[in-house]
């Protein structure tokens, strides 16, 4: 059984802005959480308070030793009583233009970020989590999007790499046992107003010339659109308080 939120802790990547950031605000402002808040640079996390209970770190997902340093940091840092809750594999950006004006560094800069780097992190946390003796597990959030679900043209290789993220976590909860308690859960967020990176814009044609389009999965698409167009207006802190009532029901 899963102790008291008391000692819940919470490890997050790309904390530096957006719905990273709205995540590790809101879990810092719980009395007596831990929190791992990790960015690329940790000068960027500067917004934190100053506590034993945060842990500021650097970490770069597409890194397998940066991934491998930062859990050892933090297994250091908080000794004996260190497990992990629940895990944010939030860290991601998006890679827009045309499929062909994509070099190779981009294409595999993208799926080492949003799919590899997930499988990184997820992995180094359930080794941790499957350590716990009395089945306390966790929740691992895999922060995908409706661009995981359905594919609109310029941007194929983030829609190649939320897919990623959608099978594997798939996949990868089936694979634990359930003895060990541990959930994957799938996030797909719409628009978030955040100051998400559109990568390099190498577009020959412009999005509207895309949505003239005759695309096989045209209804498909609208439905992204709208369900993009829905959600034009959520703030990151929405997606924070989602992830948050989740984790604490997963904790009962
Ligand atoms: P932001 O650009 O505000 O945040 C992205 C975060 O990812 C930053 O903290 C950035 O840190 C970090 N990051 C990027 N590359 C790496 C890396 N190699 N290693 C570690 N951290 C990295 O965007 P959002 O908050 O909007 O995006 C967060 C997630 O939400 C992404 O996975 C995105 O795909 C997803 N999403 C966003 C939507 C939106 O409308 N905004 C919709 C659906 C999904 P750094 O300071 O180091 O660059």
């Amino acid at each position: 059984k899963r102790d008291a939120w008391y000692q819940f802790s919470e490890r997050v990547t790309g904390c530096s802005s957006g719905i990273g950031r709205a995540i590790a605000e809101l879990v810092a402002s719980k009395p007596g959480q831990r929190l791992i808040a990790t960015a690329r640079n940790p000068s960027s996390l500067s917004y934190l308070p100053n506590n034993d209970a945060i842990l500021k770190l650097a970490l770069d997902v597409t890194l397998t030793t940066s991934v491998e340093a930062a859990f050892k940091t933090a297994a250091d840092h908080f000794g004996d009583n260190f497990h992990i809750d629940v895990v944010v594999n939030n860290a991601g950006y998006e890679l827009a233009g045309d499929t062909e004006a994509a070099t190779e560094e981009e294409m595999h800069g993208q799926l080492e970020t949003n799919f590899f780097g997930t499988v990184r992190v997820a992995t180094n946390a359930t080794r941790v989590m499957r350590q716990s003796k009395d089945r306390r597990g966790g929740i691992i959030f895999n922060i995908s999007s409706l661009a995981g679900v359905a594919a609109f043209p310029g941007q194929s290789f983030y829609h190649a790499s939320k897919f990623a993220v959608e099978g594997w976590s798939e996949s990868f909860a089936r694979e634990l046992h359930p003895d060990w308690n541990i959930n994957v859960c799938i996030v797909e967020p719409g628009g978030v107003k955040t100051e998400f990176e559109h990568g390099s814009k190498k577009y020959t044609k412009t999005h509207e010339a895309y949505d003239g389009a005759d695309m096989p999965a045209r209804r498909l698409a609208a439905w992204v659109k709208k369900g993009v167009a829905a959600g034009a207006g959520v703030p990151p802190s929405a997606v924070a308080e989602a992830l948050y009532l989740v984790a604490s029901r997963n904790d009962k």
